[in-house]
């Protein structure tokens, strides 16, 4: 359990600090959970200096970083056709990449190195399940 953003930022770093390039993270929970502040937490270890915020009006962001860090935030997807996953697939390519809502890709997404779910307690509490195989 986190008791802050910042809490959930700091774990997102531990995290992030075992990943390597060409790894997925999937990122689940509803919408305020604190997917976004997770990925922002975990692009900040990686290296990212700019700000980190939801792609809203675009499936994506890749930010540069010593390891290019991609993500993307399917929400207004409902399953992906094949010329939909050829317009993802570049977001994986090379990066440590961070998907929220990966549900919503159904079958395409490679599979994830470590899955995350966010969920509210309170207003300032979260319960951040990580699992994978990275002895976090
Ligand atoms: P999502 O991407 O899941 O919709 P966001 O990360 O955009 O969620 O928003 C989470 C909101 O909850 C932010 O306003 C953040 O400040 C707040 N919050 C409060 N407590 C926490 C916590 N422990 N961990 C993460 N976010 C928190
Ligand atoms: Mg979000």
């Amino acid at each position: 359990m986190t008791a802050s953003p910042e809490e959930t930022e700091a774990l997102a770093g531990r995290l992030a600090a075992q990943l390597a390039p060409g790894d997925v993270v999937a990122v689940s929970g509803e919408l305020g959970a604190g997917k976004t502040t997770f990925v922002r937490g975990a692009a900040r270890t990686l290296g990212v200096t700019g700000a980190v915020a939801s792609p809203t009006f675009t499936i994506g962001h890749r930010y540069e970083a010593p390891v290019p860090v991609a993500h993307l935030d399917l929400y207004r997807i409902a399953g992906l056709d094949p010329e939909e996953w050829g317009d993802l697939e570049p977001y994986f390519d090379g990066t440590i990449a961070f998907v929220e809502w990966p549900e919503h890709g159904g079958d395409w997404l490679p599979s994830a190195r470590a899955t995350v779910t966010l969920r509210h307690v309170d207003e300032s509490h979260r319960r951040v399940r990580i699992d994978s195989d990275l002895g976090l």
